[in-house]
Protein backbone atom coordinates (compact mmCIF):
# COMPACT_ATOMS: atom_id res chain seq x y z
CA UNK A 1 0.00 0.00 0.00
CA UNK A 2 1.66 3.42 -0.84
CA UNK A 3 2.59 5.35 2.18
CA UNK A 4 0.50 8.42 3.10
CA UNK A 5 1.94 11.82 3.29
CA UNK A 6 1.50 14.32 5.54
CA UNK A 7 2.60 17.60 5.32
CA UNK A 8 2.70 19.75 9.03
CA UNK A 9 2.94 23.62 8.63
CA UNK A 10 5.28 24.95 11.53
CA UNK A 11 7.93 23.49 13.48
CA UNK A 12 6.41 24.76 17.06
CA UNK A 13 6.42 22.02 19.78
CA UNK A 14 2.88 21.14 19.02
CA UNK A 15 4.52 20.39 15.31
CA UNK A 16 6.88 18.67 15.80
CA UNK A 17 5.00 16.17 18.61
CA UNK A 18 2.19 15.49 15.70
CA UNK A 19 4.60 14.97 13.39
CA UNK A 20 6.16 12.39 15.57
CA UNK A 21 3.11 10.70 16.54
CA UNK A 22 2.30 10.56 12.94
CA UNK A 23 5.69 9.24 11.77
CA UNK A 24 5.01 6.27 13.97
CA UNK A 25 1.95 5.59 12.60
CA UNK A 26 3.49 4.96 9.34
CA UNK A 27 2.77 8.14 7.71
CA UNK A 28 5.36 9.81 5.47
CA UNK A 29 5.68 13.53 7.43
CA UNK A 30 7.45 16.77 6.02
CA UNK A 31 6.87 19.45 8.12
CA UNK A 32 7.44 22.83 6.84
CA UNK A 33 9.25 25.55 8.80
CA UNK A 34 9.50 29.38 7.82
CA UNK A 35 12.38 30.45 10.25
CA UNK A 36 15.92 28.69 10.36
CA UNK A 37 15.42 26.70 13.32
CA UNK A 38 12.79 24.41 14.95
CA UNK A 39 10.84 25.26 18.46
CA UNK A 40 8.25 28.68 17.37
CA UNK A 41 7.70 30.59 20.41
CA UNK A 42 10.45 27.81 22.44
CA UNK A 43 13.97 29.71 21.41
CA UNK A 44 17.18 30.32 22.88
CA UNK A 45 19.90 33.01 22.67
CA UNK A 46 23.45 32.59 23.22
CA UNK A 47 25.64 35.59 24.12
CA UNK A 48 29.19 36.45 25.44
CA UNK A 49 28.84 33.01 27.48
CA UNK A 50 25.55 33.72 28.38
CA UNK A 51 22.77 31.49 27.70
CA UNK A 52 19.05 32.72 27.72
CA UNK A 53 15.73 30.81 26.88
CA UNK A 54 13.75 33.54 25.32
CA UNK A 55 10.18 32.11 25.91
CA UNK A 56 8.66 29.39 28.13
CA UNK A 57 10.34 28.88 31.43
CA UNK A 58 8.16 27.07 33.59
CA UNK A 59 7.99 23.94 32.75
CA UNK A 60 5.18 21.14 34.50
CA UNK A 61 4.20 17.51 33.40
CA UNK A 62 7.06 16.59 32.45
CA UNK A 63 6.30 12.75 31.71
CA UNK A 64 4.03 14.25 28.21
CA UNK A 65 7.93 14.71 26.86
CA UNK A 66 9.18 11.68 28.04
CA UNK A 67 6.06 9.92 26.61
CA UNK A 68 6.54 11.18 23.15
CA UNK A 69 10.48 10.81 22.89
CA UNK A 70 9.71 6.88 24.14
CA UNK A 71 6.81 6.22 21.12
CA UNK A 72 7.45 3.66 18.86
CA UNK A 73 9.61 0.84 18.47
CA UNK A 74 13.05 2.38 17.39
CA UNK A 75 14.81 2.03 20.76
CA UNK A 76 16.47 4.73 20.08
CA UNK A 77 15.14 7.54 22.53
CA UNK A 78 17.46 10.90 22.69
CA UNK A 79 18.65 11.80 25.84
CA UNK A 80 16.68 14.66 27.73
CA UNK A 81 16.74 14.96 31.41
CA UNK A 82 15.50 17.62 34.14
CA UNK A 83 14.99 17.94 37.76
CA UNK A 84 12.58 19.29 40.20
CA UNK A 85 12.91 22.81 41.53
CA UNK A 86 12.46 22.34 45.55
CA UNK A 87 11.05 25.89 44.96
CA UNK A 88 8.65 26.71 42.47
CA UNK A 89 8.83 30.64 42.96
CA UNK A 90 9.83 33.56 45.29
CA UNK A 91 7.15 35.94 45.53
CA UNK A 92 7.93 39.56 46.48
CA UNK A 93 5.18 42.45 47.69
CA UNK A 94 5.30 46.18 47.81
CA UNK A 95 4.93 45.86 51.47
CA UNK A 96 8.19 43.67 52.20
CA UNK A 97 6.40 40.08 51.97
CA UNK A 98 7.96 37.54 50.33
CA UNK A 99 6.58 33.72 49.97
CA UNK A 100 8.60 30.60 48.92
CA UNK A 101 6.44 28.77 47.09
CA UNK A 102 8.11 25.31 48.35
CA UNK A 103 7.19 22.00 45.94
CA UNK A 104 6.23 20.34 49.00
CA UNK A 105 2.54 21.35 49.88
CA UNK A 106 3.11 20.82 53.50
CA UNK A 107 6.35 22.95 53.36
CA UNK A 108 4.33 25.81 51.31
CA UNK A 109 1.56 26.21 53.76
CA UNK A 110 3.66 26.30 56.67
CA UNK A 111 5.65 29.36 54.88
CA UNK A 112 2.53 30.83 54.03
CA UNK A 113 1.21 30.61 57.33
CA UNK A 114 4.45 31.85 58.54
CA UNK A 115 4.53 34.91 56.18
CA UNK A 116 0.81 36.24 55.75
CA UNK A 117 -0.83 34.37 58.95
CA UNK A 118 -3.23 32.97 56.39
CA UNK A 119 -4.15 29.10 57.97
CA UNK A 120 -2.36 26.27 56.84
CA UNK A 121 -5.33 23.99 56.16
CA UNK A 122 -7.06 26.53 53.74
CA UNK A 123 -3.88 26.50 51.67
CA UNK A 124 -3.82 22.38 51.95
CA UNK A 125 -7.79 22.11 51.35
CA UNK A 126 -7.08 24.31 48.44
CA UNK A 127 -4.79 22.12 46.56
CA UNK A 128 -6.46 19.69 47.24
CA UNK A 129 -9.63 21.05 45.40
CA UNK A 130 -7.12 21.99 42.42
CA UNK A 131 -5.85 18.39 42.40
CA UNK A 132 -9.75 16.71 42.41
CA UNK A 133 -10.74 19.31 39.30
CA UNK A 134 -7.52 18.30 37.48
CA UNK A 135 -7.82 14.93 37.66
CA UNK A 136 -11.77 15.13 36.88
CA UNK A 137 -11.24 17.67 34.00
CA UNK A 138 -8.07 16.34 32.35
CA UNK A 139 -9.84 13.21 30.05
CA UNK A 140 -13.09 15.22 29.12
CA UNK A 141 -11.24 19.21 28.62
CA UNK A 142 -7.40 18.40 27.57
CA UNK A 143 -6.92 15.01 26.63
CA UNK A 144 -9.56 13.90 24.13
CA UNK A 145 -11.46 16.17 21.47
CA UNK A 146 -13.77 18.93 22.70
CA UNK A 147 -16.84 17.32 20.81
CA UNK A 148 -15.99 13.82 22.70
CA UNK A 149 -16.68 15.47 25.90
CA UNK A 150 -19.79 14.49 26.87
CA UNK A 151 -18.91 10.55 25.31
CA UNK A 152 -15.74 10.42 27.76
CA UNK A 153 -17.64 12.16 30.92
CA UNK A 154 -20.17 9.34 30.53
CA UNK A 155 -17.29 6.52 30.71
CA UNK A 156 -15.54 8.12 34.06
CA UNK A 157 -16.71 7.62 37.41
CA UNK A 158 -19.55 9.48 38.47
CA UNK A 159 -17.19 9.69 41.78
CA UNK A 160 -14.72 11.52 40.14
CA UNK A 161 -16.91 14.06 38.35
CA UNK A 162 -17.63 15.24 41.45
CA UNK A 163 -15.53 18.14 41.94
CA UNK A 164 -16.52 19.40 38.76
CA UNK A 165 -19.94 19.78 40.04
CA UNK A 166 -19.37 21.83 42.72
CA UNK A 167 -17.39 24.11 40.03
CA UNK A 168 -19.38 27.47 40.32
CA UNK A 169 -18.41 28.41 36.25
CA UNK A 170 -19.28 31.64 36.84
CA UNK A 171 -17.65 32.78 39.49
CA UNK A 172 -14.30 33.85 38.24
CA UNK A 173 -10.85 33.03 39.65
CA UNK A 174 -10.26 36.02 41.89
CA UNK A 175 -13.94 35.85 43.19
CA UNK A 176 -13.42 31.86 44.48
CA UNK A 177 -9.60 32.77 45.84
CA UNK A 178 -10.89 35.57 47.76
CA UNK A 179 -14.26 33.73 49.26
CA UNK A 180 -11.08 31.07 50.44
CA UNK A 181 -8.45 33.02 51.55
CA UNK A 182 -7.82 35.89 54.12
CA UNK A 183 -5.16 37.24 53.09
CA UNK A 184 -5.15 39.60 50.15
CA UNK A 185 -1.55 38.46 49.15
CA UNK A 186 -2.56 34.42 48.81
CA UNK A 187 -4.80 35.95 46.95
CA UNK A 188 -2.56 37.72 44.21
CA UNK A 189 -0.38 34.77 44.75
CA UNK A 190 -3.15 32.43 43.15
CA UNK A 191 -4.87 34.46 41.20
CA UNK A 192 -1.67 34.46 39.36
CA UNK A 193 -2.45 31.29 37.80
CA UNK A 194 -4.81 33.49 34.88
CA UNK A 195 -1.69 34.50 32.98
CA UNK A 196 -0.51 30.80 32.62
CA UNK A 197 -2.79 31.18 29.38
CA UNK A 198 -2.61 35.07 29.18
CA UNK A 199 -6.04 35.36 30.72
CA UNK A 200 -7.79 37.70 33.63
CA UNK A 201 -8.59 36.39 37.14
CA UNK A 202 -11.11 38.99 37.27
CA UNK A 203 -12.43 38.08 34.08
CA UNK A 204 -11.80 34.17 33.88
CA UNK A 205 -13.49 30.99 34.93
CA UNK A 206 -12.58 29.61 38.43
CA UNK A 207 -12.54 26.42 36.88
CA UNK A 208 -8.74 27.43 36.21
CA UNK A 209 -8.08 27.79 39.36
CA UNK A 210 -6.71 24.19 38.83
CA UNK A 211 -4.44 25.23 37.32
CA UNK A 212 -1.73 25.08 40.87
CA UNK A 213 -2.28 21.53 41.01
CA UNK A 214 0.11 21.41 38.06
CA UNK A 215 2.79 23.59 39.90
CA UNK A 216 2.19 22.45 43.47
CA UNK A 217 1.50 18.90 43.55
CA UNK A 218 2.92 17.54 40.28
CA UNK A 219 5.58 19.53 40.67
CA UNK A 220 7.59 22.53 38.34
CA UNK A 221 10.52 21.40 36.61
CA UNK A 222 13.32 22.44 34.82
CA UNK A 223 15.44 20.63 31.73
CA UNK A 224 19.04 20.01 32.73
CA UNK A 225 20.16 21.72 29.58
CA UNK A 226 17.20 24.62 28.96
CA UNK A 227 14.04 24.95 27.83
CA UNK A 228 15.38 24.42 24.22
CA UNK A 229 16.74 20.75 24.88
CA UNK A 230 13.32 20.19 24.82
CA UNK A 231 13.13 20.94 21.08
CA UNK A 232 16.39 19.54 20.45
CA UNK A 233 14.96 16.18 21.87
CA UNK A 234 11.95 16.23 20.21
CA UNK A 235 13.85 16.94 17.32
CA UNK A 236 16.08 14.20 17.37
CA UNK A 237 13.44 11.77 17.80
CA UNK A 238 11.70 13.03 14.93
CA UNK A 239 14.68 12.31 12.57
CA UNK A 240 14.82 9.42 14.18
CA UNK A 241 11.71 8.90 12.86
CA UNK A 242 12.50 9.76 9.39
CA UNK A 243 10.37 13.02 9.21
CA UNK A 244 11.81 15.98 6.95
CA UNK A 245 11.98 18.94 8.07
CA UNK A 246 12.12 22.26 5.56
CA UNK A 247 13.09 25.34 7.29
CA UNK A 248 12.93 28.62 5.25
CA UNK A 249 10.17 27.38 3.68
CA UNK A 250 7.29 29.44 4.45
CA UNK A 251 3.10 28.40 3.33
CA UNK A 252 1.58 31.55 1.70
CA UNK A 253 -1.84 29.68 0.18
CA UNK A 254 -3.15 26.66 0.44
CA UNK A 255 -5.07 25.15 -2.83
CA UNK A 256 -8.06 23.80 -1.93
CA UNK A 257 -11.08 21.56 -3.61
CA UNK A 258 -14.17 22.06 -2.04
CA UNK A 259 -14.43 19.13 0.61
CA UNK A 260 -10.03 18.94 0.67
CA UNK A 261 -6.53 20.77 0.94
CA UNK A 262 -5.36 19.84 -2.07
CA UNK A 263 -1.64 21.13 -1.74
CA UNK A 264 0.18 24.31 -0.27
CA UNK A 265 2.09 26.98 -1.84
CA UNK A 266 5.48 27.98 -0.65
CA UNK A 267 8.66 30.32 -0.80
CA UNK A 268 10.10 26.71 -2.01
CA UNK A 269 7.78 25.48 -4.51
CA UNK A 270 3.93 23.67 -4.21
CA UNK A 271 3.93 20.60 -1.42
CA UNK A 272 0.87 17.97 -2.32
CA UNK A 273 -0.06 15.49 0.77
CA UNK A 274 -3.03 13.44 2.21
CA UNK A 275 -3.02 15.10 4.78
CA UNK A 276 -2.26 18.56 6.15
CA UNK A 277 -1.95 19.93 9.92
CA UNK A 278 -1.03 24.06 11.27
CA UNK A 279 0.73 24.51 13.75
CA UNK A 280 0.87 28.11 12.73
CA UNK A 281 -1.30 30.39 15.42
CA UNK A 282 -4.95 29.78 14.42
CA UNK A 283 -5.78 33.69 14.24
CA UNK A 284 -2.56 34.24 12.09
CA UNK A 285 -3.29 30.98 9.61
CA UNK A 286 -6.81 32.29 8.45
CA UNK A 287 -5.14 35.70 7.91
CA UNK A 288 -2.68 34.33 5.75
CA UNK A 289 -2.00 31.34 3.82
CA UNK A 290 -5.35 30.19 4.68
CA UNK A 291 -7.01 33.61 3.97
CA UNK A 292 -9.41 31.91 1.59
CA UNK A 293 -11.18 29.46 3.63
CA UNK A 294 -13.88 30.68 5.96
CA UNK A 295 -12.91 31.64 9.61
CA UNK A 296 -14.93 31.04 12.27
CA UNK A 297 -16.58 33.72 14.12
CA UNK A 298 -13.55 33.11 17.45
CA UNK A 299 -10.93 33.99 14.74
CA UNK A 300 -12.71 36.07 13.02
CA UNK A 301 -13.56 38.79 16.12
CA UNK A 302 -10.78 37.16 18.37
CA UNK A 303 -10.00 37.92 22.07
CA UNK A 304 -6.92 37.41 22.38
CA UNK A 305 -4.43 36.38 25.01
CA UNK A 306 -1.83 38.90 26.48
CA UNK A 307 1.63 39.65 25.07
CA UNK A 308 4.81 40.06 26.40
CA UNK A 309 7.91 42.31 26.91
CA UNK A 310 10.94 40.70 27.81
CA UNK A 311 14.33 41.92 28.35
CA UNK A 312 17.24 39.75 28.20
CA UNK A 313 20.03 41.24 30.72
CA UNK A 314 23.31 39.87 31.00
CA UNK A 315 24.37 40.57 34.45
CA UNK A 316 27.81 41.67 36.17
CA UNK A 317 27.37 39.85 39.16
CA UNK A 318 24.65 37.36 40.85
CA UNK A 319 21.81 38.47 43.65
CA UNK A 320 21.62 35.67 46.05
CA UNK A 321 17.67 36.91 46.73
CA UNK A 322 16.58 36.03 43.96
CA UNK A 323 15.73 32.40 43.00
CA UNK A 324 15.13 30.53 39.37
CA UNK A 325 11.96 31.99 39.35
CA UNK A 326 10.70 34.89 41.09
CA UNK A 327 7.47 37.31 41.04
CA UNK A 328 7.55 41.10 41.62
CA UNK A 329 3.53 41.74 42.36
CA UNK A 330 2.37 44.86 41.26
CA UNK A 331 0.26 46.60 44.28
CA UNK A 332 -2.35 46.41 42.41
CA UNK A 333 -3.23 43.83 40.51
CA UNK A 334 -6.92 44.77 39.44
CA UNK A 335 -5.62 47.94 37.79
CA UNK A 336 -2.98 46.11 35.92
CA UNK A 337 -5.51 43.54 34.58
CA UNK A 338 -7.93 46.32 33.59
CA UNK A 339 -4.88 47.81 31.30
CA UNK A 340 -4.11 44.85 30.23
CA UNK A 341 -7.66 43.65 28.90
CA UNK A 342 -9.76 46.52 28.47
CA UNK A 343 -7.72 49.68 28.64
CA UNK A 344 -5.02 48.11 26.34
CA UNK A 345 -2.31 50.20 27.51
CA UNK A 346 1.06 49.74 29.85
CA UNK A 347 0.64 50.25 33.58
CA UNK A 348 2.98 52.40 35.22
CA UNK A 349 3.15 49.26 38.47
CA UNK A 350 3.58 45.69 36.04
CA UNK A 351 3.74 42.54 37.77
CA UNK A 352 7.65 42.01 36.74
CA UNK A 353 8.51 38.37 36.22
CA UNK A 354 12.23 37.27 36.91
CA UNK A 355 13.66 33.84 35.67
CA UNK A 356 17.29 33.33 36.07
CA UNK A 357 18.03 29.87 34.41
CA UNK A 358 21.85 30.13 35.64
CA UNK A 359 20.71 29.75 39.00
CA UNK A 360 20.23 26.00 38.41
CA UNK A 361 22.01 25.61 34.94
CA UNK A 362 25.62 27.10 36.08
CA UNK A 363 27.20 27.20 32.63
CA UNK A 364 24.26 29.95 31.60
CA UNK A 365 26.37 32.89 32.64
CA UNK A 366 29.87 33.21 33.43
CA UNK A 367 30.99 32.18 36.93
CA UNK A 368 29.58 35.21 39.12
CA UNK A 369 27.18 36.05 36.76
CA UNK A 370 23.54 35.65 35.66
CA UNK A 371 21.59 35.53 33.24
CA UNK A 372 18.05 37.69 33.58
CA UNK A 373 14.85 37.04 31.39
CA UNK A 374 12.37 40.26 32.83
CA UNK A 375 9.07 40.05 31.72
CA UNK A 376 5.68 42.17 32.00
CA UNK A 377 2.57 41.18 30.72
CA UNK A 378 1.32 43.61 28.33
CA UNK A 379 -1.65 44.08 25.49
CA UNK A 380 -1.05 42.08 22.08
CA UNK A 381 0.02 44.36 19.21
CA UNK A 382 -2.41 47.53 18.05
CA UNK A 383 -1.48 50.73 16.95
CA UNK A 384 1.42 51.23 19.50
CA UNK A 385 5.04 52.50 19.27
CA UNK A 386 6.65 49.64 20.89
CA UNK A 387 10.11 51.21 20.35
CA UNK A 388 8.84 54.05 22.35
CA UNK A 389 6.50 51.87 25.15
CA UNK A 390 9.62 49.85 26.00
CA UNK A 391 11.37 52.46 26.80
CA UNK A 392 9.04 53.39 29.28
CA UNK A 393 8.36 49.88 30.19
CA UNK A 394 12.19 49.04 30.82
CA UNK A 395 11.74 52.75 33.86
CA UNK A 396 8.79 51.13 35.18
CA UNK A 397 10.68 47.80 35.62
CA UNK A 398 13.94 49.44 37.15
CA UNK A 399 11.86 51.95 39.38
CA UNK A 400 9.85 48.43 40.53
CA UNK A 401 13.10 46.05 40.71
CA UNK A 402 14.56 49.25 42.61
CA UNK A 403 11.48 49.78 45.09
CA UNK A 404 11.13 45.73 45.83
CA UNK A 405 14.48 44.45 45.87
CA UNK A 406 15.97 47.38 47.69
CA UNK A 407 19.00 47.30 44.58
CA UNK A 408 19.30 49.26 41.10
CA UNK A 409 20.28 46.62 38.66
CA UNK A 410 21.47 49.02 36.17
CA UNK A 411 25.20 49.43 36.82
CA UNK A 412 25.26 45.43 35.85
CA UNK A 413 23.56 45.28 33.09
CA UNK A 414 26.03 44.07 30.46
CA UNK A 415 24.09 44.06 27.43
CA UNK A 416 20.71 43.77 26.90
CA UNK A 417 18.24 42.10 24.26
CA UNK A 418 14.31 42.87 23.89
CA UNK A 419 11.32 40.79 22.83
CA UNK A 420 8.33 42.88 22.22
CA UNK A 421 4.78 41.84 20.75
CA UNK A 422 6.03 42.99 17.20
CA UNK A 423 8.88 40.77 17.23
CA UNK A 424 6.90 37.50 18.77
CA UNK A 425 4.39 38.38 15.98
CA UNK A 426 7.41 38.51 13.43
CA UNK A 427 9.62 35.30 14.64
CA UNK A 428 6.73 33.11 15.68
CA UNK A 429 3.70 34.02 13.71
CA UNK A 430 1.82 34.28 16.09
CA UNK A 431 -1.65 37.23 15.58
CA UNK A 432 -0.24 40.58 17.37
CA UNK A 433 2.13 38.49 19.52
CA UNK A 434 -0.65 36.79 21.32
CA UNK A 435 1.22 34.40 23.70
CA UNK A 436 -1.43 31.90 23.72
CA UNK A 437 -3.70 32.50 20.85
CA UNK A 438 -7.01 33.20 22.08
CA UNK A 439 -7.63 34.33 25.84
CA UNK A 440 -10.07 32.28 28.92
CA UNK A 441 -12.07 35.41 29.82
CA UNK A 442 -15.28 34.00 29.38
CA UNK A 443 -16.72 30.63 30.71
CA UNK A 444 -17.45 29.62 27.06
CA UNK A 445 -13.63 29.87 26.17
CA UNK A 446 -12.72 26.45 26.31
CA UNK A 447 -15.32 24.97 23.86
CA UNK A 448 -15.09 28.26 21.87
CA UNK A 449 -11.55 27.17 21.27
CA UNK A 450 -10.97 26.24 17.84
CA UNK A 451 -11.42 22.29 17.11
CA UNK A 452 -8.28 19.89 16.01
CA UNK A 453 -9.96 19.44 12.75
CA UNK A 454 -11.74 21.24 10.45
CA UNK A 455 -15.36 20.70 9.47
CA UNK A 456 -15.07 21.84 6.04
CA UNK A 457 -12.05 20.36 4.82
CA UNK A 458 -11.89 17.17 5.78
CA UNK A 459 -7.80 16.49 5.76
CA UNK A 460 -6.80 19.86 7.47
CA UNK A 461 -6.13 18.98 11.01
CA UNK A 462 -5.25 21.92 13.85
CA UNK A 463 -2.39 21.30 16.52
CA UNK A 464 -0.43 23.64 19.10
CA UNK A 465 -1.06 26.31 21.51
CA UNK A 466 -4.19 28.37 19.93
CA UNK A 467 -6.13 25.55 19.13
CA UNK A 468 -8.04 22.72 21.84
CA UNK A 469 -7.09 22.51 24.63
CA UNK A 470 -5.10 25.33 24.97
CA UNK A 471 -1.54 27.63 25.17
CA UNK A 472 1.78 25.98 26.76
CA UNK A 473 3.77 23.25 26.28
CA UNK A 474 1.82 20.33 28.24
CA UNK A 475 -1.35 21.31 26.46
CA UNK A 476 0.10 21.87 23.32
CA UNK A 477 1.76 18.04 23.36
CA UNK A 478 -2.05 16.80 24.57
CA UNK A 479 -3.20 18.59 21.27
CA UNK A 480 -0.75 16.59 19.53
CA UNK A 481 -2.37 13.40 20.71
CA UNK A 482 -5.58 14.05 20.19
CA UNK A 483 -4.96 14.71 17.11
CA UNK A 484 -3.10 11.58 16.19
CA UNK A 485 -6.49 10.25 17.70
CA UNK A 486 -8.76 11.79 15.13
CA UNK A 487 -6.66 10.48 12.45
CA UNK A 488 -6.80 7.04 13.76
CA UNK A 489 -10.72 7.58 13.25
CA UNK A 490 -10.72 8.61 9.62
C1 LIG B 1 7.38 34.71 26.12
C2 LIG B 1 6.63 33.42 26.26
C3 LIG B 1 6.55 32.82 27.49
C4 LIG B 1 5.88 31.61 27.64
N1 LIG B 1 5.91 30.97 28.84
C5 LIG B 1 5.47 29.69 28.94
C6 LIG B 1 5.80 28.90 30.07
O1 LIG B 1 6.48 29.36 30.98
N2 LIG B 1 5.36 27.61 30.10
C7 LIG B 1 4.64 27.06 29.06
O2 LIG B 1 4.29 25.86 29.12
N3 LIG B 1 4.34 27.79 27.95
C8 LIG B 1 4.75 29.08 27.87
N4 LIG B 1 4.54 29.81 26.72
C9 LIG B 1 3.65 29.26 25.69
C10 LIG B 1 4.32 28.19 24.85
O3 LIG B 1 5.59 28.63 24.47
C11 LIG B 1 3.47 27.96 23.62
O4 LIG B 1 2.13 27.61 24.00
C12 LIG B 1 4.00 26.84 22.71
O5 LIG B 1 5.39 26.86 22.59
C13 LIG B 1 3.33 27.03 21.36
O6 LIG B 1 3.68 25.98 20.51
P1 LIG B 1 2.91 25.77 19.14
O7 LIG B 1 2.94 24.31 18.82
O8 LIG B 1 1.57 26.41 19.20
O9 LIG B 1 3.78 26.48 18.04
P2 LIG B 1 4.50 27.94 17.98
O10 LIG B 1 5.55 27.97 19.00
O11 LIG B 1 3.46 28.97 17.97
O12 LIG B 1 5.19 27.79 16.58
C14 LIG B 1 4.51 27.93 15.36
C15 LIG B 1 5.54 27.73 14.27
O13 LIG B 1 4.89 27.91 13.01
C16 LIG B 1 5.78 28.62 12.16
N5 LIG B 1 4.98 29.25 11.10
C17 LIG B 1 4.09 30.27 11.24
N6 LIG B 1 3.54 30.57 10.05
C18 LIG B 1 4.08 29.73 9.14
C19 LIG B 1 3.91 29.55 7.74
N7 LIG B 1 3.04 30.29 7.05
N8 LIG B 1 4.67 28.61 7.11
C20 LIG B 1 5.55 27.83 7.81
N9 LIG B 1 5.75 27.97 9.14
C21 LIG B 1 5.01 28.89 9.80
C22 LIG B 1 6.45 29.60 13.08
O14 LIG B 1 7.64 30.11 12.54
C23 LIG B 1 6.67 28.75 14.32
O15 LIG B 1 7.91 28.08 14.29
C24 LIG B 1 5.20 31.02 26.54
C25 LIG B 1 5.26 31.64 25.28
C26 LIG B 1 5.99 32.81 25.13
C27 LIG B 1 6.10 33.44 23.76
Amino acid sequence: MKQKKCIIIGAGIGGMATAVRLANKGYHVVVLEKNFRPGGKIGEIKKDGFRFDTGPSLFTLPSLVDELLNIGSTGDVPSFSYHQLDNVCRYFYEDGTQINAFEDPAEFADEINLQTGEPRKKILDYLKIAQKRYEAASDIFIFNPLNKALEVSKKLNPQKLKPLMKVNPLRTMHGENKQHFRSPQVVQLFDRYATYNGSSPYLASSMLNMISHLEHNSGAFFPDKGMYSIVEAIRKKAENSGIDFLFNTEVKELKISDTKVLSVRTNQGDFEADLFISDVDVNAFYRKPAASLKAPKSVKNPSLSSSALIFYWGMDRSFPDLEVHNILFSADYREEFKSLFKTRELFHDPTVYLFISSKTIKSDAPPGKENWFVMINVPPLGDRNWEELKQVARKNIIEKIKRVLKTDPTPYILFEEVATPHSIQEFTGSHKGALYGNNSNSIWSAFLRHKNQSTKYKNLFFTGGSVHPGGGIPLCLASASIVEKVIEKI
